[in-house]
């Protein structure tokens, strides 16, 4: 079963940090947007790292799961068609 909370997780830090980086460009001048860029790479890449980490297929163990925010068992592994089924305890 896939951890409902490293999808969330992986979800917010990519989005957000996806946001960081095109919002927060031109508004504060040269040396904040370099921060800003900065903190929306790091944001962003490591959303997509614990995406990849933890994302897998528990059946097989591919890396084919994409993050889903509240479905569960609506998408299946390409590899394997084992369907993605979210434990929403943890
Ligand atoms: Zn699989």
């Amino acid at each position: 079963m896939l951890k409902r909370r490293y999808a969330r997780i992986s979800i917010v830090l990519t989005v957000l940090g996806l946001a960081i980086l095109l919002l927060f460009r031109t508004y504060y001048g040269q040396v904040y947007e370099i921060v800003f860029v900065c903190i929306g790479a790091a944001l962003s890449i490591a959303g997509m790292i614990i995406g990849f980490i933890f994302m897998k297929c528990p059946s097989c163990g591919r890396r084919s799961a994409m993050p889903q925010w509240s479905k569960s068992g609506t998408r299946y592994c390409i590899y394997c068609g084992e369907r993605f089924v979210y434990n929403d305890s943890v």
